[in-house]
């Protein structure tokens, strides 16, 4: 069986119920670095195109079919019509992820801002501590991890994007 998987299965058999949280630029989606301010701004034209990385979407929708696990999508968005984009793009990519499990924080909409957003992903992890016995946090942020991390604890297995591609 494949490594990642193997890993996440462990998991779930050691856990009644299992809540597993997934970021979006750079984990699921490919990471574009742009030179320009004009670049920058066709990029915010361009989401809906940007490419999905397969390889781990497909390991997802195995794991999706573990029993007692739940999948959440947990990513930031600087403004309103980037959420709106990244929605659309999860409908057209992700749809086995349902639309209820989209954790989409919206700095526009100061749900997030500069001095919190290492750990707000963990306040929202944590938010739903009371219905999960273990979480899962797949990301490619090394200090949102080691944040959520030091804040879960024992409860969390956090795992750097690099992982599941091995
Ligand atoms: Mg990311």
């Amino acid at each position: 069986m494949d490594k990642f998987i193997e890993k996440i299965d462990r998991i779930c058999r050691e856990n009644k119920k299992v809540a597993m949280f997934v970021d979006m630029d750079g984990t699921i989606v490919e990471y574009v670095i742009y030179g320009s301010e004009k670049e920058l701004t066709n990029s915010k034209n361009n989401f809906l195109n940007a490419n999905p990385i397969d390889i781990i979407i497909d390991k997802l929708r195995k794991i999706n079919e573990i029993n007692n696990i739940d999948l959440y999508i947990l990513t930031l968005a600087k403004t309103t019509r980037i959420e709106e984009e990244k929605k659309q793009w999860l409908k057209n990519n992700v749809g086995f992820i349902k639309e209820e499990n989209w954790i989409i924080i919206n700095k526009e909409k100061n749900e997030y801002n500069k001095e919190n957003r290492d750990y707000i992903k963990a306040k929202k992890m944590e938010e739903k501590s009371n219905n999960y016995d273990a979480f899962i946090f797949l990301d490619d942020d090394h200090k949102i991890l080691k944040t959520a991390k030091t804040k879960l604890n024992e409860k969390i297995h956090v795992f750097h994007i690099s992982s599941a591609l091995i």
